[in-house]
C-alpha cells in the first residue's frame, strides 16, 4: 500500500506551484529594498504574493505583513498587548506568548465559554481596555472545533476590546472576509496549506496598532524588521493562489470524514470523536478507542503506512499531554486521542482505507 499521509494539521505536502515558484527566485541576488533591477523584481515579487495571500483572506494587500510563520505572528500581536484574555484551547504560541494571560472556560464540546468570555471582557477596567486584547483561534488544531467567531466579535466589540485570532488551520478551508470581520489582527501560517514552513503573516487591520518584536531595518512598514524571506514569501504566494478553490474541497471532505466516522462507530466498541456534536473543520478527526495510549497506536498506524498523531500535541518528537482534550474534560480518554487530518492532496478513497486500517488496528489491540 502507499503510504497515506494524515497529518495535515501538523503540515500539509508542499504544493507543486510553491516549490516552482520558490525554485523560480533562488539564485538571484534579491534584497527587496535595493533600489536597482534585482531588487525591484524581488519587490514585485513579495507584492505579488502579498497580494495573493490577501485575495484568501479576503483583506487588502496592506494589512499583510510577512512573519516567520503562526507562532511569530501570534507573539507579534500578544506582544503588543498588556492584558491578554484566552482560552486553554490555545497553541502553545499564544498561551505561552505572553505573562499575562487569563483564561477563560471551555466547554466539553471544544467551544470556548462566551458567557465568561463577557463577563471577564466586561470586567476589564476603562484604564486597562485600551491595552487588553481578546485572542480566540478560529478553528483548533487538535479537534478542529469551530469557535463562533462572529459572537466573539460582537463580544469584544461589546466591551470596546481589540480581538486577534488565530487563523492557522482555518485558513483555505473555510470562506474567509478579514476586512468586512469584527477581527483586528489575524495569524496565518504557509506551511498548513501546502506552502513551505518559515513563513506565515499577521493581518492587521487599518487603525490597529503593532510594534515590531524585532528592532532593525523597519521592513514590513516598521512592522516586521529584517530582509523578507524572498523564497519562503513566494512559496506562500503560490500556495495561496492554488488554494483558491480548496474551501469547496474541504466541504466536501467534510462528507468523507463523517463516513470515515461513521464506519468506525458501527464497528468498534466506546469511541469517542471529540468535538463532533458542533461545527468542525471538515479535514479533522480526533478519536478516543480501544485501551492502548496514542503513542502506541500512532507507531501501529505507521507501521501500517499510514501517517496520523496523537490528539496530543507532539513537539521535539515527544509526545505530552493534550492540554486542548484536558481542558474539555477528556479525562484519561485524552492520552489514547488519534488525530486524523486530510489536507488539499487528500481523495475519498484514502478515508476508505484509513477507516479500514483503523478498525482492523483497534480490533487487534483490544
Ligand atoms: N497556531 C496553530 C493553531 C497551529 O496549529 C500552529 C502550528 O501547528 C501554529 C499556530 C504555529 O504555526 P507555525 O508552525 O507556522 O509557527
Amino acid at each position: 500500500m502507499k503510504p497515506l499521509y494524515f497529518d495535515n494539521n501538523a503540515t500539509a505536502p508542499l504544493r507543486e506551484e510553491a516549490s516552482r515558484a520558490m525554485r523560480d527566485v533562488m539564485g538571484p541576488p534579491a534584497n527587496p529594498s535595493s533600489v536597482h533591477g534585482f531588487g525591484r523584481a524581488a519587490r514585485l515579487c513579495v507584492e505579488d504574493a502579498r497580494m495573493s495571500v490577501a485575495g484568501l483572506a479576503g483583506c487588502r494587500a496592506s494589512d499583510v505583513v510577512f512573519t516567520s510563520g503562526g507562532t511569530e505572528a501570534n507573539n507579534l500581536v500578544l506582544g503588543h498587548y498588556r492584558h491578554i484574555i484566552t482560552s486553554e484551547l490555545e497553541h502553545d504560541s499564544v498561551r505561552n506568548a505572553h505573562p499575562n494571560i487569563r483564561l477563560v472556560k471551555v466547554l466539553s464540546d471544544g467551544r470556548v465559554d462566551c458567557n465568561d468570555l463577557r463577563e471577564r471582557a466586561m470586567a476589564v477596567t476603562d484604564a486597562d481596555r485600551p491595552t487588553s486584547l481578546i485572542s480566540i483561534m478560529a478553528a483548533n488544531n487538535e479537534t478542529g472545533v469551530l469557535q463562533p467567531m462572529d459572537d466573539i466579535a460582537q463580544i469584544a466589540a461589546d466591551a470596546g476590546i481589540m480581538l486577534h485570532s488565530d487563523m492557522v488551520q482555518s485558513f483555505a478551508k473555510l470562506i474567509m472576509e478579514f476586512s468586512g470581520s469584527g477581527i483586528g489582527y489575524a495569524s496565518l501560517s504557509a506551511h498548513k496549506i501546502g506552502g513551505p514552513s518559515g513563513v506565515g503573516a499577521l493581518l492587521v487591520k487599518p487603525g490597529c496598532a503593532l510594534s515590531s518584536l524585532l528592532k532593525g531595518g523597519g521592513q514590513e512598514q516598521g512592522r516586521r524588521s529584517g530582509t523578507e524571506n524572498l523564497i519562503g514569501i513566494a512559496g506562500f504566494g503560490a500556495a495561496a493562489k492554488a488554494a483558491a478553490d480548496d474551501v469547496t474541497h474541504y466541504s466536501e471532505m467534510s462528507g468523507w470524514r463523517d463516513a470515515f466516522e461513521d464506519y468506525v462507530l458501527s464497528r468498534l466498541p466506546s469511541v469517542q470523536i471529540f468535538g463532533k456534536s458542533v461545527p468542525r473543520l471538515g479535514n479533522t478527526s480526533c478519536i478516543a478507542a480501544g485501551p492502548k495510549t496514542a503513542e502506541t497506536m500512532v507507531m501501529a498506524f505507521d507501521i501500517a503506512g499510514v501517517a496520523v498523531s496523537a490528539g496530543a500535541a507532539c513537539s521535539s518528537g515527544k509526545v505530552q499531554s493534550s492540554h486542548v482534550l484536558n481542558a474539555m474534560g477528556a479525562g484519561d480518554a485524552a492520552a489514547r486521542a488519534i488525530r486524523v487530518s486530510g489536507g488539499w492532496a487528500t481523495k475519498e478513497a484514502d478515508f476508505e482505507t484509513v477507516a479500514d486500517v483503523f478498525v482492523r488496528l483497534y480490533k487487534q489491540s483490544n
